[in-house]
């Protein structure tokens, strides 16, 4: 029987995924058979899991970070939820969390799961969190407020600080999701990070720009008091306490997370930026020039829009494409998209006429 090869990347133009970095898979195969979840046991992982929060800690300019490594964004994110929700256990009986609309579906997971109520409020017309729009729906019941940094369609960054000062005034949670933007925000202007504003906790993902191995995400609180409303007894383990999700978690992830962020942060994650924002930029001025409407990238993600024949069309070519909610191609520009890749897209399209 012939052996499944996994995809290439060449073609993949819409994942937040990547190949990650030679570094970070020679150190996920070396820790395969660990469990972080049961530190007491794994103690050399367990060290590579503080030294990952640390690392994440610097990057989003959190001194003494609390945190550990989840199995993704959206682990993170139902964490941070649920933070919000136990925080207020005691006040509060029908919480709610007040999100924009372009809050990640891994929320609505969270709200179902955890019996909160999700309050979606409408975007500005720039595709960001309208503030006010917000505040219109924050009340005594909201325990959560959240901003995205780097949103999964058009790579919006919200206006971190005003939102943080909309949750202190609630004494709401303030999460931020970073989950894909973190490792590209720290080399732009943007306000978004715990430096920036009163941010509670964050969502940031090595396994999408960190590029490390499928799983690692990563969960961050300012203080290790906003975990500790995670924390359920662990009576056969050799620790007492657990504040994860999941239980039996991958040491790959965590280990390969450390070494690409070592390899990498922070010369290797800029120069990265630098050339997936300068490819953005170009492929947007391309597309423009042909005609095409191109939702100015912010960050290194091309959102077009395109007849959806077209992008069937791209699909038959073998490009991997997905669309936004309101139908444009996404590219998102992650390390293995290539000017090449991009050249060869444009040829398509003027083939494709
Ligand atoms: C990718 C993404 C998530 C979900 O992360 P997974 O690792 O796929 O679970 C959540 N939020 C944002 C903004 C993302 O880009």
């Amino acid at each position: 029987m012939q052996r499944p090869e996994p995809q290439e990347f060449a073609r993949v133009l819409s994942s937040m995924c990547t190949e990650p970095h030679p570094a970070a898979r020679a150190a996920a195969e070396r820790f395969l058979a660990t469990n972080p979840g049961d530190p007491g046991t794994y103690e050399a992982v367990a060290d590579l899991e503080r030294e990952a929060v640390a690392l994440l800690g610097e990057i989003t300019r959190l001194s003494d970070p609390a945190g550990y490594v989840t199995s993704g964004g959206t682990e993170a994110n139902v964490q941070a939820v649920r933070i919000a929700r136990n925080r207020r256990r005691d006040d509060v009986d029908r919480p709610n969390v007040v999100v924009p609309d372009h809050a990640h579906f891994s929320f609505t997971k969270a709200a179902d799961l955890l019996s909160v109520d999700l309050r979606r409020a409408p975007l500005d017309d720039d595709y960001r969190a309208d503030t006010d729009a917000m505040a219109a729906l924050v009340d005594e019941d909201t325990v959560g407020v959240v901003g995205v940094a780097g949103s999964t369609e058009y790579g919006r960054v919200d206006p971190i600080p005003a939102l943080a000062d909309l949750a202190a005034d609630a004494d709401a949670l303030f999460h931020v999701d970073a989950a894909w933007g973190g490792f590209a925000l720290p080399f732009t202007d943007h306000e978004w990070d715990f430096a920036d504003a009163a941010v509670d906790t964050m969502t940031v993902d090595p396994h999408k720009l960190g590029q490390a191995v499928v799983p690692a995400g990563g969960l961050l609180a300012r203080s290790p008091d906003l975990l500790d409303t995670l924390a359920v007894d662990t009576p056969y383990l050799e620790s007492t306490g657990q504040v994860t999700l999941t239980g039996t978690r991958s040491g790959a992830g965590v280990a390969s997370a450390v070494a690409a962020m070592e390899e990498l942060w922070p010369d290797g994650y800029r120069s990265e930026y630098d050339r997936a924002q300068s490819l953005a930029d170009w492929f947007t001025a391309e597309l423009r020039e042909r005609g095409y409407d191109v939702v100015d990238p912010h960050l290194p993600l091309v959102a077009v829009d395109l007849s959806p024949s077209t992008i069937d069309a791209l699909r038959e070519a073998g490009w991997r494409l997905s669309k936004t909610g309101s139908g444009e191609a996404r590219v998102v520009v992650m390390p293995h998209v290539t000017r090449d890749a991009l050249s060869s897209v444009l040829s398509d399209l003027d083939r494709l006429g």
